[in-house]
């Protein structure tokens, strides 16, 4: 998300006919597009701000702007050490905060409807997988999260704009298309609804891969599961956030399911799509969470075999329910509680892994570096290629969908060689 806010910010600086340098010591503006889900993202903001006062020593006419996810009690300080703080949702007052003369006369034909900024026509940063938000916002309150704080309430894109958007990404040549929000599966445009909008995108012809993030157990339909077996273009891997796998935790994060209905949906979709790729997110060390809690955490994590987690180590977000516990997990208990996860991942993504040697798949390949080659499958799985005569003869391969066979599998990645080297 921060990503794809920073291409529609890029665009609206492009109309404003800035100019991307290298050195940031030449620059007269930079823009920061922040996250403030963990304190982590808020303190890495915090270490730029000395930064930028050194290089202001220098650069007399620098202007340094912070936008993104910034929470009100975070922009009080952060005004200190930039010159302007602003939503990501106001970035039409850009023009003005920069104190840009005719703005009128500067702006480009693509970037005057920004009223609502998910109506910008974005700079995408890539090439051929495009970041495509659907909906921002989100109603769901889980007690840890600052989302509804920051982002607040959910509110969807029209589906013509998204369809519109996504067909010129496709004449152009885009291969992977991420449809974006922090609850996609609550989407709605009228009588359109997440599965509908899935279908209508899967429609759109051309040779192109659909994703999806983030979900929520408790919007996850019939309906879609449905959906998503029968579309072709959306590819089996899906990011299923459990966060624990401990019931009472559960309840106390505001996470209106349990482990025995995320199970149960689990295996729906498994049945659905054999072989779906799952991840998942978890938060370890939610206050109070007692060993045994973790315990059944790891339990789960254990059974379902996930391909991939994003592990969280519980901070305390200012202004959310969970503040008011104590956050009584400490430090070397909540490292303990993500090796022992990462542990288990390491053998279930290995063994889902170990299933795909010497099967002949489809990667789309996002880089080359010398003879490697490296992409993504169908199941958003890292695949290492080692082509025998390397660039310049392999180049145009970045960006395409070629055919390899699998050789070797490993915990995070698979490694393969080209057919018909
Ligand atoms: N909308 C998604 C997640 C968005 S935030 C969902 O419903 O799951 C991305 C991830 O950050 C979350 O899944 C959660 O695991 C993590 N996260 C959010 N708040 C956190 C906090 N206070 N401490 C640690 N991790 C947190
Ligand atoms: Fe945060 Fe996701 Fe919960 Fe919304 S659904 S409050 S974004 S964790």
């Amino acid at each position: 998300m921060n990503i794809s806010d920073s291409e529609r910010l890029a665009s609206v600086l492009d109309g404003l006919k800035y100019k991307l340098t290298p050195n940031v010591k030449e620059a007269d503006l930079i823009v920061v597009t922040m996250c403030s889900v963990r304190q982590t993202a808020v303190d890495r903001v915090h270490g730029l701000m000395p930064k930028f006062k050194e290089i202001k020593k220098i650069n007399k006419n620098l202007k340094t702007v912070l936008t993104g996810c910034v929470l009100k009690k975070d922009k009080k300080i952060f005004i200190k050490g930039f010159d302007y703080v602003t939503d990501i949702k106001d970035i039409k007052k850009l023009p003005e905060i920069l104190e840009i003369p005719n703005m009128q006369k500067m702006y480009d034909g693509t970037i005057s409807k920004l009223d609502n900024y998910l109506d910008i026509t974005p700079k995408y940063s890539n090439k051929f997988s495009a970041n495509v938000p659907i909906m921002t916002g989100c109603n769901n309150f889980c007690s840890y999260c600052v989302v509804p704080y920051a982002r607040e309430k959910e509110v969807s894109r029209p589906a013509k704009e998204i369809i519109c958007e996504i067909k010129n990404l496709v004449k152009n040549n885009y291969k992977e298309i991420w449809l974006l929000g922090q609850n996609v599966n609550s989407y709605k445009d009228e009588k359109i609804n997440f599965p509908k909008l899935l279908k209508l995108i899967n429609d759109i012809p051309g040779n192109f891969w659909i994703r999806f993030t983030s979900s929520h157990p408790k919007d996850f339909s019939e309906e879609l599961i449905k959906t998503m077996a029968k579309c072709k273009k959306y590819k089996p891997y899906l990011n299923l956030p459990l966060q624990s796998g401990d019931d009472k935790i559960l309840k106390k994060m505001n996470r209106p399911y349990t482990t025995s209905q995320y199970k149960d949906l689990i295996k729906k979709i498994r049945k659905a799509m054999p072989d779906i790729a799952l991840s998942t997110d978890i938060i370890i060390g939610f206050p109070g969470e007692t060993k045994k809690q973790f315990e059944n955490t790891a339990r789960l994590f254990k059974d379902i075999k996930f391909d991939m987690a994003y592990i969280n180590k519980y901070s305390p977000r200012v202004g959310t329910a969970a503040e008011k516990l104590e956050d009584n997990v400490s430090k070397k208990e909540k490292n303990r509680r993500e090796k022992v996860l990462t542990k288990i991942l390491k053998t279930t993504a290995l063994s889902h892994n170990k299933k795909l040697i010497g099967k002949e798949i489809i990667v789309l390949i996002d880089s080359q570096k010398n003879n490697l080659l490296f992409g993504k499958n169908e199941q958003y799985k890292t695949i290492k290629i080692n082509v025998q005569h390397p660039k310049p003869k392999n180049r145009y391969l970045v960006g395409e969908f070629i055919k390899i066979k699998t050789t070797e599998a490993l915990s995070w990645a698979l490694k393969g060689k080209l057919i018909d080297e």
